[in-house]
């Protein structure tokens, strides 16, 4: 048994309520530790003398007690203090952050050990720790957003002052804008120059689009120089601006043919290289358009384009920098008038074949002889020449039809 100093233990116990009154006044923490420690120090002070561990226990619980409720202090002022700043957020957003459900989770969590008495063994720091990561990591992606909102908004304020430049959109008359506010030259009439600011526009789309997402793009400079050319309404400045633009696109070359080349084969691949991934329009003679996917290496292949007999005329043109300098690429070719089967005749009518009737001839895969199609349904399918029992004919249009 051991003397004790019971004024100093009842002055550590009143501090103590104290505390727990201000830190806690809705006792929120599990209230049974701190009714057990008053209970202890009522038994100690009705005697003299107490046993040593009896007396260490109540110092230890006192101790601990106080440890705790700073640490409920800190909880609550970390609490508070992040619902506090996110209160301006949008409940979209937050449901979104992984850090902001981890921060309600372990809030929850922590308040639910203090109300349940599990601090008491397990302790709190740790718990706590987390939650701090946790609002630290929210807080980043905050900031991360905040950055990420500004630059758009940069982009939008750009896209609007481009937009009001050139104010005239697509839909009114750019036209009677460009009418009165340049004045007509022999180079520039009203419709180049609407040409020359849809074709602007087309690209600015582009560039803008790649800014966004960080990535260069070579036409952000010269599309930049035709935007003070334009609206310096000088033509000159603009001749100089459509030139340094022209400098950057590779032009459309075809490779395949020389001009005026004269050719025996119906059917001709024609070949070349232009500008990477872009469209190309190719017209041969008067038939629809075809449009040309150019591929990355900047080469274009267009198989067995048919041809008619004598000149023919191949304009191929990029529709995305025509606006440029109008410039279409014009190839000339002759296609000898030679017929591989005239002078022979049909091996089952005997029938000579005529021109005229190409489109009624096959020609038979194995043995390369020409037979009117009616005489190869007659022979169930089958080559109507004698001793070959092929089954397989090229028609007109197939390059294998012309060749010797
Ligand atoms: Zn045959």
């Amino acid at each position: 048994m051991q003397k004790f100093n019971l004024q100093h233990i009842k002055s550590d116990y009143s501090h103590l309520v104290e505390l727990r009154q201000q830190i806690d006044p809705q006792s929120t923490i599990y209230p049974i530790p701190f009714q057990e420690l008053r209970e202890d120090i009522t038994e100690l002070s009705k005697s003299k003398t107490a046993a040593e561990e009896d007396i260490s226990n109540v110092q230890l619980q006192l101790s601990a007690l106080r440890e705790y409720l700073h640490q409920f202090d800190a909880f609550q002022r970390l609490q508070n203090n992040f619902f506090k700043e996110i209160e301006s957020y949008e409940d979209d957003f937050l449901a979104k952050s992984q850090h902001y459900l981890a921060v309600q989770h372990y809030t929850q969590e922590i308040r639910d050990d203090f109300t349940n008495g599990r601090y008491i063994i397990g302790g709190i720091y740790p718990s706590i720790q987390q939650l701090e990561r946790h609002i630290k990591a929210f807080k980043q992606q905050i900031v991360a957003q905040q950055a990420e909102e500004e630059r758009e908004q940069q982009q939008k304020e750009w896209a609007n002052k481009i937009a009001e430049t050139f104010r005239v959109s697509e839909s009114s008359n750019v036209i009677e804008y460009v009418k009165n506010n340049f004045s007509p030259t022999p180079d520039f009439s009203p419709e180049r120059i609407a040409q020359i600011k849809k074709g602007y526009h087309r690209h600015q789309k582009e560039v803008l689009m790649d800014m966004v997402i960080g990535r260069k793009n070579k036409l952000a400079q010269p599309l930049d120089r035709l935007k003070k050319a334009l609206l310096s309404g000088h033509t000159k400045a603009i001749n100089l601006a459509l030139q340094n633009f022209k400098k950057v696109i590779a032009p459309v070359a075809i490779s395949s043919h020389k001009n005026y080349k004269r050719v025996q084969l119906k059917l001709q691949d024609i070949e070349g290289t232009a500008e990477p991934l872009t469209t190309l329009h190719m017209a041969v003679n008067d038939d629809p358009p075809l449009h040309i996917k150019v591929e990355k290496s900047g080469k274009f292949n267009v198989k067995d384009v048919p041809l008619v007999f004598g000149e023919n005329t191949i304009q191929l043109y990029n529709e995305d920098f025509l606006f440029l300098d109008n410039r279409r690429y014009v190839l000339h070719i002759h296609l000898e008038e030679k017929y591989p089967f005239i002078g022979l005749y049909d091996p089952l009518t005997q029938k000579a074949f005529e021109r005229e009737e190409v489109s009624m001839i096959v020609r038979c895969t194995t043995c390369r002889n020409y037979m009117y199609d009616f005489s190869v349904e007659d022979n169930d399918d089958v080559c109507a020449s004698p001793r070959c029992d092929g089954k397989k004919f090229n028609r007109h249009k197939d390059t294998a039809f012309w060749a010797e």
